[in-house]
């Protein structure tokens, strides 16, 4: 017995249905259901998932792709610092239509239920070690402090402009420096 569709991400596609050449694009933001990921980083439940599907009919069903824009949260795997990134996911399944033998995505009631498909894809885009910024130097294997130049346990999202005022503040120190032998 199959259990009636319902939920967020199941898409109507009655109108396309044996029609192939057919297709229909759908666009929506759906909070996430649950957590999705087990690891460092996971998409928290009630992120913003935005959903961008594409249902295309063929012969042997649905084929549905696109793409799922969102954000991971989590710890940096070498300095344990809390970090947000952006995460975009693209997927993509045939779903057939209800046959002799039962497939594992199959068109049900004229609708499609992407759920398993993108929280299955969610789930192996997510880094498998993620780090805060890609030459983290992590933590202080002596003292366990993180090497970082503050060492101060920022909240803040790791955001590319941080990196850019730190290479400011590193050029200015520096000339500063060769400025002062330069007087002496
Ligand atoms: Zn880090």
């Amino acid at each position: 017995m199959r259990s009636r569709l319902s939920g967020p991400f199941v898409l109507p596609a009655r109108d396309i249905v044996r029609t192939p050449g057919e297709m229909r694009e759908h666009r929506l933001t759906i909070p996430a259901p649950e957590k999705w990921g087990e690891g460092l980083v996971a998409v928290p439940q009630g992120k913003d998932l935005e959903l961008d599907a594409r249902l295309e009919s063929v012969h042997e069903g649905i084929l549905v792709s696109g793409t799922l824009d969102t954000e991971y949260e989590g710890e940096c795997g070498r300095c344990l610092r809390e970090i947000v990134a952006p995460l975009e996911v693209e997927f993509q399944e045939l779903f057939e239509y209800p046959g002799e033998e039962a497939a594992d995505f199959e068109v049900q009631d004229d609708h499609v239920d992407l759920e398993t498909l993108v929280r299955d894809a969610t789930v192996l885009a997510l880094p498998f070690q993620p780090v805060c910024q890609p030459d983290c130097p992590g933590l202080d294997p002596n003292t366990g402090e993180r090497l970082t130049e503050s060492g101060s346990a920022q909240q803040a999202p790791v955001d590319p402009r941080w990196a850019a005022l730190q290479n400011l503040t590193d050029h200015g120190s520096a000339s500063d420096a060769a400025r002062d032998t330069e007087e002496s």
